[in-house]
Parts: C-alpha cells; structure tokens; sequence
C-alpha cells in the first residue's frame, strides 16, 4: 500500500519504520529535517511538500503535537489533495471536538477518516506494541485496522468519530488519579515506618493494587523496573500526561462532567511540570 506518514517526530519515526517493515511504501512529510532524514534511513521516500507527499497515495497517517496542528494540516493539505478514495487516520492525541471537527470536514467531502490515539510510548512505538483506540463508522474501522496493526499490538474499535480520543484522555485521566494516589500511599506508609517492599508485598495482592504500582511503580527498587530505577528518565513525560489531563478537563467541562480528582490531578501535574516536565510522571512522588 502507499501510505503518506505526516510527523515523524519521537512517536511516529518508529510507527513510519514499522510501516515500511510491514511492506509499505511510506511517503514521509515533517518540517524538521532530521526526522525526514532519520525517515530515510529507515526506509521512508520524504518529501519537503506535503501535498506531493499526500498525492496518488491509498492512506494518510498523522502523528502530531496538537488540534491546531492536526487541522491546519488536514485542511490545508490533506483533504482535496490525497485522492479521493484514501482513508486517513489521525493517531495524535488531540481534543474530542478537532477531532470530530476534521473528520466531518473529510466526510464532507468523501473520505472516510478515523481518529485513532495510542496507548505506549516511544518504545511501544519502535517496537510495533502499541494500542490503538478507534473512533470512527464500522466500515472507515474495517480499512483502518490493517495499517494499524502492522504498528501495534492491539486494535480496538471505541466507537463513532472522536471516541477514539474519548478512551485516551479517560483512561489517562484514570492513570494520572492513581498514579498520584499510588505514591501517596507509599509516602505514607514510609512516614508510617513501613518498609516499602513490604507495602508492596501487601497492597500488591490486597485492595489497593492497581496498575501504577503493579507495573510502573514510582519507587526504585521496589516492583518491575521502570523509570524510578533510573532517576525518572525516559517513560511517559510529566508534560505529555499534563496535556492529556488538560484534554480531559476541557472535555469534562464542555460535556458537563464533573472530575473533581481529575482536576485536582491536572492542578499537581501542572505544578510540578513547571521544573520538571521532562521527568517521567512517576516522579511526582518526589514531591511528596
Ligand atoms: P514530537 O514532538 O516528537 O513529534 C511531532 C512531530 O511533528 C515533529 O517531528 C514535528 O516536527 C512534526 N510537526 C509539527 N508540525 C508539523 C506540521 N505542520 N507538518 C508536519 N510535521 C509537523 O511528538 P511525539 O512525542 O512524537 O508525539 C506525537 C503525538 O503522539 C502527540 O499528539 C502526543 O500527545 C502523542 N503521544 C505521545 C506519546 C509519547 O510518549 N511521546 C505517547 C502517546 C501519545
């Protein structure tokens, strides 16, 4: 298949990769030149034009910063250039309203087109694991799912257009709530003059386990190895999991929700990444 790829920073350097593995003929467009060049060396023909890139091709794959991004460039020179019959699919994490805003646009005038945000990081990104959250009709998903899967480890259909972003700022939401809970518990336990491998082996199997403790534990040594074990560096960004936390209240206000720990969550990650948005987001523990 020929396949545009549009933002090959961090996240989509190695998507694009895992495309042309797959047997693709990946078209890459970014306006930085090292990730066109990096995109060369892995196989991807780029280009410095993103309408010729787009041209003659069967699917367009975004992934890039924000909303604003995603529809300039969708409106700009995406949707009238590809060819009619392409699929596009935007996997950014961007807000449920650009969302459905750029996918009604495409609709509109005969793509069928699908949101679809991941679960993972850089490393599931280069590895090929990552998880697809889709938002789209059955039949946009249907075409969706094979170019997907050669990037990812799991495909799942959320539903219409946008629920695709709905499941990825939800379920970060979640994970930002119980992360932060998760080191309090460990901060306390430790005040408490608990050991903290024995409050792992305890809450492990007891009530409060849950996957920030199980799986990405915030304290080092104690649990798989994850960021903690190496000063917090590399994982998921404290400023990523901010700005899906600010996705998610701005959703929560316009649909009329109400996210008290979710917004109590955004106030802590917001203050913290003010130093430390590089860090991974286990590392709020450090402020406890
Ligand atoms: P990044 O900044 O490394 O990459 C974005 C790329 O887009 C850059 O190479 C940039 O040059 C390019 N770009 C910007 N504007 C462009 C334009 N108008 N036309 C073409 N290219 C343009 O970011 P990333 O970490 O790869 O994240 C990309 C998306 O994936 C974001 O929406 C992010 O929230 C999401 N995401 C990231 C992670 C992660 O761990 N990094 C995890 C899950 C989801």
């Amino acid at each position: 298949m020929k396949i545009a790829f549009i933002g090959l920073g961090n996240m989509g350097g190695g998507m694009a990769a895992n495309l042309v593995k797959a047997g693709h003929d990946v078209r890459a467009f970014d306006l930085a030149e090292a990730a066109l060049a990096a995109a060369r060396e892995n196989g991807c023909e780029t280009f410095t034009d993103p309408q010729e890139a787009v041209s003659g091709v069967d699917a367009v794959v975004s992934m890039l910063p924000n909303g604003a991004i995603v529809k300039a460039v969708y409106t700009n020179d995406v949707i009238g250039h590809a060819p009619q019959g392409a699929l596009l699919l935007d996997c950014s994490t961007i807000d449920v309203a650009t969302a459905r805003e750029v996918i009604a646009a495409a609709d509109s005038v005969g793509y069928a087109m699908v949101d679809a945000p991941v679960s993972g990081g850089i490393a599931a990104a280069n590895g090929g694991t990552l998880t697809f959250m889709v938002g789209g009709t059955a039949e946009a998903f249907a075409r969706a799912q094979p170019i997907l899967a050669a990037m990812g480890k799991a495909v799942i259909h959320a539903g219409d257009a946008g629920t695709g972003q709905a499941a990825k700022i939800c379920n970060n939401m979640l994970l930002g709530i119980h992360m932060i809970g998760t080191c309090e518990a460990f901060a306390l336990a430790q005040k408490l003059g608990l050991d903290p491998q024995t409050f792992y082996d305890i809450s492990s199997v007891s009530s409060g386990q849950n996957w920030s403790m199980t799986s990405y534990c915030p304290v080092p040594g104690v649990g798989p190895v994850t960021p903690a074990d190496n000063g917090y560096q590399g994982g998921f960004a404290t400023a990523l999991m901010l700005k899906d936390l600010k996705l998610a209240m701005e959703a929560a206000q316009t649909s009329g929700a109400t996210t008290p720990l979710g917004d109590h969550a955004r106030a802590i990650y917001e203050a913290f990444a003010a130093e430390n948005g590089g860090l991974d987001f286990s590392a709020v523990i450090t402020t406890l």
